[in-house]
């Protein structure tokens, strides 16, 4: 943990303070919106702070909440915005994590019924998890609506498209105690400009859990499953080698505290030092995962200590 490195809570680090911790590390997790980008547009030095990780040997998976697009379209995505050499295995989403958990997990038998955006439901077939059709007629409601037979989960994420009446489906295939209810995950909201916000995928689960009387098993940060998936698929990614980063203390502090891992946040995002302050002073122990081993202000604090390496082996 970060004894090796300095007290545990909230430590500024740079220099050749960052530089020891990020030799101690194989594995760098990376959170994506608001750590190397905000939407469209990349944090200013977060592409070459990213090469530079990757031509320093580091293994650099990136592990996102975001469940609206298939791992292909992030590629692209990761691309466009400068991230020219990510791969496709280095991305693990929320919604690529639940078709592993549906798939491999739970292996389900029968269809899915997602309450989500397309880019899940492409990610789920991609899988081979089958998903029930969502072509209700027009003007149909749940007094007459078809409902499929052998629905065995309801899988809920961001929905920009959401109706009363895929909320009601959702609840009435729910009423069935067999069929299991997954959350992509439980982010509450997103920030975008001029202080508006974006509803996230918890928003749309309470709603089902009200309305079902049940509790969603959540896929995405902070439950330790898409470590899991990690761990499966690199090996030597133990938790003392890895070393998550992100802007969100709700989700990508307390999902790296709850794999073990050394956490850091980036101060280019949803979270203020002021929060992770006020976590740290809590006296509440069950904020002590909340709070972060190390912080930053930018990703882009990492090219000064990798430029020192550089000097060095010149
Ligand atoms: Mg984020």
């Amino acid at each position: 943990m970060a004894g090796a490195f300095g007290l545990k809570g909230c430590q500024k680090i740079r220099g050749p303070q960052l530089r020891n911790l990020l030799e101690a590390k194989d594995f760098i997790l990376l959170d994506c919106d608001g750590v190397i980008w905000h939407g469209e547009t990349a944090v200013t030095g977060a592409a070459k702070a990213v090469s530079s990780l990757i031509r320093h040997g580091k293994h650099v998976v990136f592990v996102t909440n975001n469940c609206t697009r298939p791992r292909e379209s992030y590629v692209h995505k990761f691309c466009r915005l400068g991230f020219t050499d990510v791969m496709l295995e280095q991305i693990f989403s929320s919604s690529y994590c639940s078709a592993l958990y549906l798939r491999d997990v739970v292996k389900v038998r029968g269809q899915v019924y997602v309450m989500g955006c397309d880019g899940l439901r492409t990610e789920l077939e991609g899988a081979g998890v089958p998903c029930v059709e969502e072509a209700d007629e027009a003007g149909a409601t749940i007094y007459d609506c078809a409902l499929a037979a052998d629905v065995k989960a309801v899988l809920v994420g961001h929905d920009d498209k959401l109706t009363f009446l895929k909320l009601a489906k959702a609840s009435c295939y729910l009423r069935d105690p067999d069929c299991l209810f997954l959350a992509t995950d439980n982010d509450p909201w997103h920030p975008l400009s001029g202080g508006r916000i974006l509803p996230g995928s918890g928003s749309l689960t309470a709603a089902l859990e009200v309305s079902s009387g049940r509790k969603a098993t959540v896929i995405g940060k902070p439950s330790r499953f898409m470590f899991e998936c990690i761990s499966s698929q690199f090996s030597g990614a133990e938790p003392a080698k890895c070393l998550m980063i992100g802007d969100r203390l709700e989700t990508d502090m307390l999902f790296g505290s709850n794999c073990g891992l050394d956490t850091m946040l980036t101060l280019t995002g949803v979270s203020q030092l002021e929060d992770a302050h006020e976590y740290r002073d809590s006296e509440l122990s069950a904020n002590r995962g909340l709070v972060p081993d190390y912080v930053v202000d930018s990703i882009a604090d990492f090219l000064p200590a990798f430029e020192e390496v550089d000097e060095q082996s010149d």
